[in-house]
């Protein structure tokens, strides 16, 4: 008899499984260290708004299945983004958001336009629908080439990715090139404002044309990565179809309480986006003395030297910093680098480790 792994769907053979990258605690036990930092994943260091938490605490009643629609959410986000909102749909963080379009649109062997490098899931997705990943280099500022893009598209091209901010790189996309694309390509346009809030540049006024879709997450700037909560803005057609696809109850009542209060808190995010910025521009300076460093408009920056990242990223560990070699990522170098922006403190702490790489001879 066949072994029962014999049976699964023969695409799902080239997927990687998704590997984290190492905890605070890992690293703390590993290397016997009081003090580990890590800037590997981009979440906002100051944590989340004490109204937030509260918020979450207070539910308790964990027997009742949470509603389907949140309307209430949806309304608050509809605020905060200028849209109304019976365009707006929610998902278990925008990993969730993206499983949903996916789902809706690709049937196998299809085509997702990628470019490269961007944020690893988008591959993984379309391999797991037995579609195709067409990948397309950036720019030298990494910015994408729209023209290689349309290029790529066919009848099968179903979704076309915009990452802006992108994420390892940290640039964001011109309105006008994006909307040519948009005009251009019959195509699903998916932007992944994931980084959006350390940006002064959004995409979100394009959101009326009919194929694309705007998705954001409360991971990143609201500091609430844990409780898994992205969103979308999308044609209210697309919506219906949308909530077909959606798994009946992807979002637990408090996550979604303290993304209300949250949104009611928009002071203290204003507070911690300022702060993130403000340090992103200090880091930047100094991991100059050590880096080519790219200009960022997220909360890391994409750092590059002659030494190999794998070997810089474990040089830092064992000094307790924590950041994220992108070697493995499609489209990256062996050089490649990702810093999240933390603390003054962090990152202090952070350069100390670089001055002892220095003075060690390893940078
Ligand atoms: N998009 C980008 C570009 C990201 O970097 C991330 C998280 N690292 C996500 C989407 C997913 O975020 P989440 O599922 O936490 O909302």
């Amino acid at each position: 008899m066949d072994r029962i792994t014999e049976r699964i769907k023969d695409c799902l053979k080239d997927v990687p499984e998704y590997v984290a990258g190492k905890s605070i605690e890992e690293v703390k036990q590993k290397y016997r260290l009081n003090r580990v930092v890590k800037l590997a994943s981009n979440e906002n260091p100051y944590g989340a708004s004490k109204k937030a938490i509260k918020a979450f605490r207070e539910f308790g009643d964990f027997h009742i299945y949470p509603k389907t629609d949140f309307v209430e959410l949806r309304e608050k986000i509809a605020e905060y983004v200028e849209v109304n909102a019976d365009r707006i749909v929610l998902g278990a963080g925008m990993d969730g958001v993206l499983e949903n379009i996916f789902k809706m649109f690709l049937n196998a062997g299809d085509e997702v336009i990628i470019s490269i490098p961007s944020f690893p899931y988008y591959h993984t997705l379309t391999k797991i629908h037995c579609a195709k990943d067409v990948q397309v280099n950036r720019g030298e500022d990494f910015t994408m080439n729209v023209d290689a893009v349309l290029d790529k598209t066919n009848e099968k091209t179903k979704i076309i990715i915009v990452c802006s901010p992108n994420n390892p790189t940290g640039n964001v996309e011109s309105r006008e090139d994006i909307k040519r694309l948009i005009e251009e390509t019959d195509a699903l346009v998916f932007i992944d404002e994931a980084y959006v809030e350390f940006s002064d540049n959004d995409l979100m006024d394009l959101v009326d044309y009919e194929n694309i879709v705007v998705a954001r997450t409360f991971s990143k700037a609201f500091a609430l990565a844990n409780l898994r909560i992205g969103y979308a803005v999308m044609h209210e057609d697309l919506r219906k179809e949308y909530m077909k696809v959606s798994t009946p109850f992807p979002l637990s009542t408090s996550a979604v309480n303290a993304a209300i209060a949250a949104l009611d808190d928009l002071e203290y995010t204003k507070r911690c986006i300022k702060l993130i910025v403000e340090e992103r521009e200090r880091l930047m300076k100094e991991l100059s003395k050590f880096f080519k460093v790219y200009p960022s408009q997220a909360n890391f920056l994409f750092v590059k030297s002659g030494v190999k990242a794998k070997t810089i990223a474990e040089e830092l560990m064992k000094r307790g910093v924590i950041v994220r070699d992108c070697s493995n990522f499609i489209g990256c170098d062996e050089y490649s680098l990702r810093i999240s922006v933390g603390r003054k403190e962090d990152n202090d702490f952070l350069l100390e480790a670089l001055d002892d790489l220095k003075a060690e001879g390893i940078l």
